[in-house]
């Protein structure tokens, strides 16, 4: 499983596409995509391969920030609804997770009672958790440190708000996860070989840290608000 994204100037869907192509080694068995243009989020998934799912995508979408995943099913078998990303009820939210969420029935049970749910999975409460929190708070980064301090298990998220074309918001807690740094363009990834095409500058990124990625800066956070300085490091490709 792994989890790929992009936000920069050019467009989005070959880095998603390669990159989830190089995690295939991870083992999966479903896989998907959203991008965010002026026009809205488009997603798609599929069951199997990866090369079903560049097939899958329409060419003619062009955007600029987008993210990936490729799924090994925990909660809820193999299949396109269970296949990530996930939307919140209202569509404002797109989300792409890997790990488990050990506490979700207790998440369901206490805040998310009237939600209804389209998949089986685990991370759907996250995504769902998010949107709760957003008619709370009015902010989407709050939203996301707030939920993401109910969680416990296991995380590497990427999340889309469909107000904000400028933000990919990140969490890492006992999932790999990397951020990759370019030049008019920021990356995530679940392992840098999976976007060493498009860069070799990485920074580590440390269990319950945010990171809120956008176009020409990463800011690294503690779910409590505190601002982190990290130095990127060079990944060398190991043959
Ligand atoms: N637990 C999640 C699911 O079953 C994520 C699995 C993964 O890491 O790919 O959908």
């Amino acid at each position: 499983c792994g989890i790929v994204g992009y936000i920069g100037q050019n467009d989005t869907k070959e880095v998603l596409l390669n990159g989830l192509e190089k995690l295939e080694y991870r083992g999966y068995d479903s896989a998907g995509i959203a991008m965010l243009n002026n026009e809205g989020v488009h997603v798609t998934k599929v069951k199997g391969r990866i090369a079903v799912l560049r097939d899958r995508v329409e060419p003619s979408i062009h955007a600029t920030m987008g993210i990936g995943h490729t799924r090994w099913a925990t909660h809820g078998v193999p299949s396109e609804e269970n296949a990530h990303p996930h939307q919140s009820a209202s569509g404002r939210f797109t989300l792409v997770h890997n790990g488990v969420i050990e506490n979700y029935h207790d998440i369901k049970k206490d805040h998310l009672q009237s939600t209804n749910f389209v998949s089986e999975t685990d991370t759907e409460v996250i995504v769902q958790l998010i949107e709760k929190l957003h008619d709370e708070y009015q902010d989407t980064k709050e939203s996301f440190r707030q939920a993401l301090k109910l969680l416990k298990g296991s995380y590497a998220i990427g999340l889309i708000d469909h107000e904000d074309q400028d933000t990919l918001y990140v969490a890492k807690n006992k999932s790999p996860l990397l951020v990759g740094i370019g030049e008019g363009f920021n990356l995530v990834a679940s392992d840098a070989m999976a976007t060493l095409k498009e860069t070799d500058q990485y920074v580590e990124i440390h269990d319950q840290e945010i990171v809120l990625v956008q176009r020409d800066s990463v800011e690294i956070q503690t779910l409590d608000g505190e601002v982190i300085t990290r130095e990127a490091y060079t990944a060398q490709l190991d043959v």
